[in-house]
Formats: structure tokens, C-alpha cells, sequence
């Protein structure tokens, strides 16, 4: 594997895109600083966007619309500058891939990221299976939402908060119970999974509550000199965050699998792997969440929450990554053609499925909020294949606990040593996204759902 990488890096070097890589990078640094700076004011109160999002939980309709107008103004107040940002970046891969021979910047990532066991015909073909297979179930989702909340049409601000009518499920009180209640999780399902949150606590490896002026986005940052992982996020104190905290704790995991291994470039795996462990453990420590809620009623909710977003993930990340292939084969576009292409994706795709009437510029600009589009480019995709892997895990995971828990730490304890397909393998699942597969665990999720009423 790594050789083939290093192959892979001789053929796409380039003298001349090395002051480009620079550029780009410190180009991409913007977007962070520009959206990092995103504040709002709702009740005299100066909230960070991530705080802001809780209210479009809130149970009180007009509350839930004022913070999600207020939000997507101060988003629109940038919509330039990040468009100018956009065209800057875009133009400078194009040029490197037309430097390293490529047609366009798409069919060079596709290369550049090492993918080696899928190509853009996969994607194509795995973005019409979950238009086919999934968009209509969670179609069916957002009509049972709307009779539940007895609206006769679901506006943009009514996709989160709860059809109970209860205000929003608050898993944790801060950022020390966050990390505590955690490790406890962790050690419910294996305790040497405890144990390895313990010793980032111990060692201050914890970053994980939302400030003012913070960098967004959650991740888990490999430290490699320690070998060990380091969690940045910005809680807000909401379910979201419980998932973001489990998420990275799953790559956590798989930092310390990985720590020992003879290279490091062993440790560095594609995110179709990556993800799979982060994903998977979102789905894993499920059956143990009763240690951050007290009564069985939020417990439910709160798997019913989760299981509806694992599917409406797969849906955004087929636009986002539809909208890239778009972009990057259409160079020559502008910010208004760009908006065009994303909307008309969207669609495609259900547009969130609520009513866009009067916010076709909030409807047309949802793409800025994207941090990949800005600094990852063409990473996206990843986390569908790498969410349906993570399905079949827990689909394992419910019929056997322990052998599917030792099938994936193996999987994890490669590394990147073996072709994907094969870590799927040890993972005791498949490496595919055929239309067939898709309906198959969609229709478990659909029915791990139902199950939980
Ligand atoms: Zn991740």
C-alpha cells in the first residue's frame, strides 16, 4: 500500500505546483478565519453559530424562525467574500491539475487522494442509488414530521426540533460531563475503550467546548510523536455534540490502534477507512447512551434522532459531492452558475425536504457552510461509503456484540497495511455501494426505526 502511494506521488509531482500547494494553503486558511468570526445575536445575546443552532430546536415556531433567518444573514453577509475566496481556490487547482496533466482538477483528486478501489463512474452510480433508494424514505420521514407537528407545510426551520413537542434532549451539562460520561460509554461497551479516553483526559487531550472566536468543526487530530489522539469540537451541550464526541472517539480508538505500527505512513489511513471506525462507533455505543440520559423516554428519542440522521447523511453527502464533480469539471463558472447547479443538485436530492418559498438566496448559498468544499476538496464521498460500512458493522454488531467488536478493532489495527477492500473484509462486512446494498441496510435502518416506535 505504500508504495503504490508513493508511485501514485512520483507520477503527480510537479516543481511547478509546489508554490501552488502553498498558495492553496494559505488561501484555504481564510475560510476558517472568515467563518470562525460568525457570531449572532438573538435576545441581546451574542451566541456562536453552533450555540445559535439549539434554538432551531426549540419547541416555540417563531423562535425556531427568527434564529434561522438571524443565522442564514449573517452567513449571506459573507456570501461574497467567500464566493471571491471560491473562485480563487478553484482557479488554482484547476491550474494544478492541468500542470500535472489532467483535463480537469476532479479526475487529478481522484488520483491525488489514492483512490485506487472505486473511480467517478462508483460515484455517479452510488449518488442514483441513494436518490433511488434513500431520498424516498426519508421522504416518508418528513411527511410523518409534518402530520406530528400539524403543519401544513415544513419550512426550513422546522427540521429539528423534536415531533415529542418536549424542548430539546440535553445529554450533558458541559464539557467536563461530556468527556466523563464518554469514557464511561466507551468502557460500557469494552473497558480497554474506557481506558484509552481515560488517558486523554489525564493528559489534556480534550478540546471540546464551543467559544467565541473558536475555530469550527469537530475532528480528531493524530499526534504523531505521542501516538496520541487529540479531540477538538465545539459542544453546544446538544445530542449533535454527544454524536460528534462518540464520532471522534471512534477515531480516538483508532489512533491508539494504529500508534505502533513500523511506519507512519501505516497509521495514515484513507478516509473510507478512517471514517468507518469513527462511523461505526456512533452506531456501537448506541446500545450503551443510557449513561447520559436518566429516563428511558429521552433515551429512545435520542436513538430515534440518531438513526434518522446516519440516513440523512447519505442524501447531503451525494449533493456535496455531486456539486464538486460539477465544479470542478466546469471551471470556467461563475458564482451565479455555481449557485444554479447547487440548487438544482439539491433538488435532486430532496432540498432537506421543506419549503424554500421566499428563500431562494438562503437555499441557493447552504454550500458555504461546507468546510470540506473550502479546504478538503473531493473529500466527501468517503463518509457514505464509509456510513454504509458502518451500518453493516452495527447491523453485525446487534446480531453479534462481541465477535462483530473484534472483527472491527482487527479491522482498525491494520492501519492502512492492506487494500480497503480487505480491512471491509476483516471489518466482517463488504466493500460495496450497489444499488442492492444501499436498499438492503437503508431497509434496516428503516426498520431498527420502526422498532424503537
Ligand atoms: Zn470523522
Amino acid at each position: 500500500m505504500y508504495l503504490r502511494a508513493i508511485k501514485k506521488s512520483l507520477e503527480l509531482y510537479r516543481e511547478e505546483n509546489i508554490e501552488l500547494f502553498t498558495q492553496l494553503q494559505v488561501a484555504q486558511q481564510k475560510y476558517q478565519s472568515i467563518t470562525g468570526a460568525m457570531s449572532v445575536k438573538i435576545n441581546e445575546q451574542e451566541y456562536t453559530l453552533e450555540q445559535a443552532a439549539n434554538f432551531l430546536k426549540d419547541t416555540d415556531r417563531s423562535v425556531r424562525q427568527n434564529a434561522w433567518e438571524t443565522i442564514q444573514q449573517r452567513r449571506l453577509a459573507d456570501k461574497d467574500e467567500l464566493n471571491v475566496l471560491f473562485d480563487e481556490l478553484i482557479a488554482m487547482r484547476h491550474k494544478v491539475a492541468l500542470n500535472a496533466g489532467f483535463e480537469n482538477y476532479r479526475d487529478y483528486m481522484f488520483q491525488a487522494l489514492g483512490r485506487f478501489d472505486y473511480d467517478v463512474k462508483d460515484c455517479y452510480d452510488f449518488a442514483v442509488a441513494i436518490e433511488k433508494e434513500v431520498v424516498p424514505v426519508l421522504k416518508e420521514q418528513a411527511e410523518k414530521r409534518q402530520v406530528a407537528l400539524g403543519l401544513t407545510a415544513l419550512r426550513p426551520w422546522d427540521m429539528e426540533v423534536s415531533t415529542t413537542g418536549k424542548p430539546m434532549l440535553k445529554p450533558f451539562n458541559n464539557g467536563q460531563e461530556l468527556i466523563d460520561k464518554s469514557i464511561s460509554c466507551f468502557a460500557a461497551i469494552n473497558p480497554s475503550l474506557g481506558e484509552k479516553l481515560s488517558i486523554m483526559k489525564a493528559n489534556g487531550l480534550f478540546d471540546v467546548e464551543s467559544r467565541m472566536g473558536k475555530a469550527p468543526g469537530g475532528y480528531n487530530y493524530p499526534l504523531a510523536e505521542t501516538g496520541a489522539p487529540f479531540i477538538f469540537m465545539n459542544s453546544a451541550n446538544s445530542l449533535r455534540d454527544l454524536t460528534t464526541m462518540v464520532h471522534e472517539g471512534g477515531h480516538a480508538i483508532h489512533t491508539f490502534l494504529t500508534a505502533n505500527l513500523e511506519l507512519n505512513d501505516f497509521k495514515h489511513c484513507p478516509s473510507e477507512v478512517a471514517e468507518l471506525a469513527s462511523m461505526s462507533m456512533e452506531l456501537i455505543s448506541m446500545d450503551n447512551w443510557d449513561v447520559y440520559f436518566d429516563n428511558e423516554e429521552d433515551l429512545v428519542r435520542a436513538k430515534k434522532e440518531q438513526l434518522a440522521d446516519v440516513l440523512k447523511t447519505l442524501p447531503w453527502v451525494a449533493v456535496i459531492d455531486q456539486f464538486q464533480h460539477w465544479i470542478y469539471t466546469n471551471p470556467n463558472h461563475n458564482a451565479a452558475d455555481r449557485e444554479t447547479a447547487f440548487k438544482q443538485i439539491y433538488t435532486l436530492f430532496g432540498a432537506g425536504f421543506a419549503d424554500w418559498t421566499d428563500f431562494e438566496q438562503q437555499f441557493g448559498n447552504l454550500w458555504q457552510k461546507q468546510l470540506h468544499l473550502f479546504e478538503v476538496p473531493f473529500y466527501y464521498i468517503e463518509y457514505a461509503i464509509a456510513q454504509l460500512g458502518a451500518i453493516a458493522v452495527w447491523k453485525n454488531y446487534k446480531e453479534n456484540p462481541e465477535k462483530a467488536l473484534e472483527q472491527y478493532l482487527a479491522a482498525l489495527a491494520l492501519g492502512y497495511t492492506k487494500p480497503m477492500n480487505e480491512i471491509y473484509e476483516t471489518a466482517g462486512i463488504k466493500f460495496d455501494f450497489s444499488a442492492d446494498y444501499v436498499r438492503q441496510l437503508a431497509n434496516f435502518v428503516k426498520d431498527e426505526l420502526n422498532k424503537l416506535g
